[in-house]
């Protein structure tokens, strides 16, 4: 962290306001954050306004990065809330005099749980838009995506709808601060928002609607930009591959001296030349998310077969010889056999001669997606079958530790626990204070409160159709 190059630190003089970027999480993933690095240069560009950062897993979140300066200090504390395990974490900024500004996927999928501990919530992805926040917070205003907490609760219980705002990605950053990152020392190279796949159980493609792709021309021009201070770009997109001029970009980058880390790759979009590509660009693994069994994924049309995965896997053979595979338990219809081709497609791909890892967690049926009809396990059931169904799964799953796989599997509770904060309400924010232990103790009762055919995010506008979400989840029941 020390070691961080951040051409865009700016400091603090007397009469300046000092705005907090808040992440919760670790370093190394808030540094990999697009929206983090746009938020920070923008608020150093304003005149009369200095931005610092704080990480979850830095000074614990108590004092920022640059400085050291104590979060008392500062006037406006803009958090980005990136995951529901944060929010135990943040209640505890409850009683900060600070102005709180809360925003992130995890506000434009709901966010009634946090509105107990935030001033404001800014609805929608914030390019280009912090200047106007920032005058607002401070003026104690609103606007149409600036909410005080109390508006957001009136319009949930309203039949009005708030539009979730959408960025136009005509620009890039060109000056980023470049850390230690899950990409390593990288510059982040954001081709593209949004995802135009329909898997069922994913909310990138919900709540980034529409997907949106950055221009070619653009995109070099900002990776020969940095090259005088990064030799590494990472390629951030929700599904990197899909980008229509990927080779051409992976081909460019490479010829300027780049290694180039792709953020997420699709199975069924490999070919020779993006095997080659990848090779060229440093990647010593490949990851791929077959998720569930071939069976599933045609329910929760994931749009990928095994032959896609094998095909891939052929593909890369000789060139990437670590192999990530990630799953998911707890869909609904799953059954002991979706399991069992889970270990034997994991198995052929040992057999296969690859180095294997399996990454395991349950599914959190998230708001804004067909599944968020669905309970959480997959089927009806008392709280304590359900966590028990899905631990024996998780067994069988690590059962393949013997064959030398490495197995890591999340706890389940946890994911109960996300569940009901991702789906929450007002009332389940306030037993953030309580803990983890007492949410996950409350967690039928919780849910059952929750259970309710008109759905409290339903208010934030993603310009989809609720009818239709519906309509997609009982095709879904009717095909597992
Ligand atoms: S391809 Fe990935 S990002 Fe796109 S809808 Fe499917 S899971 Fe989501």
């Amino acid at each position: 962290m020390n070691k961080e190059h951040n051409p865009l630190f700016k400091r603090w003089k007397k009469g300046d306001i000092r705005v907090g970027l808040v992440y919760p999480n670790t370093y190394k993933s808030g540094i990999a954050n697009v929206g983090i690095q746009q938020i920070y240069a923008e608020v150093n560009l304003l005149e009369g306004f200095v931005c610092e950062r704080f990480y979850g897993d830095v000074f614990n979140c108590r004092r920022s990065v640059e400085t050291g300066t104590r979060i008392e200090d500062f006037d406006v504390l803009l958090f980005s809330v990136q995951f529901e395990e944060d929010y135990f974490k943040i209640a505890k900024f409850k009683d900060l005099k600070a102005i709180k500004v809360a925003g992130g996927p995890c506000v434009m999928e709901n966010p009634l749980p946090l509105t107990p501990h935030f001033d404001y919530f800014y609805i929608g992805e914030i390019d280009g838009d912090v200047e106007k926040l920032l005058e607002t917070v401070l003026s104690k205003n609103e606007d149409k995506n600036v909410l005080k907490a109390e508006t957001i609760l009136d319009i949930s219980e309203s039949e009005s709808s708030v539009k979730v705002r959408k960025a136009e990605l005509s620009y890039h950053l060109c000056e980023e601060i470049i850390g230690e990152s899950v990409y390593g020392k990288s510059f982040l190279l954001e081709i593209g928002r949004g995802c135009h796949r329909a898997c069922s159980f994913c909310v990138v493609r919900q709540i980034y609607k529409p997907c949106r792709w950055r221009n070619l021309n653009l995109l070099l021009e900002v990776a020969e930009n940095c090259k005088k201070v990064c030799n590494k770009i990472a390629l951030i997109s929700p599904s990197v591959t899909d980008y229509p001029n990927i080779k051409e970009l992976m081909w460019e980058l490479i010829n300027m001296g780049f290694e180039v880390s792709p953020s997420s790759i699709r199975a069924d979009t490999i070919d020779e030349e993006i095997a080659e590509l990848l090779y060229l660009c440093g990647q010593k693994s490949f990851t791929v998310a077959p998720e569930t069994s071939e069976r599933l994924r045609k329910v929760l049309r994931k749009g990928i077969s095994d032959e896609d995965v094998f095909r891939a896997l052929e593909l890369v053979k000789g060139k990437l010889n670590n192999v990530k595979l990630y799953y998911m338990v707890g869909i609904p219809k799953e059954s002991e056999e979706d399991i069992s081709s889970i270990v034997e497609l994991t198995k052929k791909v040992k057999k296969d001669g690859f180095k294997v890892t399996v990454s395991v967690n349950p599914l959190v049926p998230k708001p804004h997606t067909p599944l968020q009809f669905a309970p959480f396990g997959g089927f009806n059931a008392d709280f304590c079958d359900v966590v028990n169904t899905l631990k024996k799964r998780l067994r069988q799953l690590l059962r393949l530790r013997k064959l030398g796989i490495k197995v890591s599997v999340e706890k389940v509770e946890d994911f109960a626990v996300q569940t009901i904060l991702s789906r929450g309400n007002r009332e389940v924010g306030e037993h953030l204070k309580f803990g983890k232990k007492a949410v996950l103790r409350k967690f039928p009762e919780l849910l059952k409160e929750l259970d309710l055919e008109r759905k409290h995010w339903e208010f934030l506008d993603h310009g989809y159709s609720f009818k239709k979400l519906r309509k997609e989840y009982e095709i879904l029941l009717e095909k597992g």
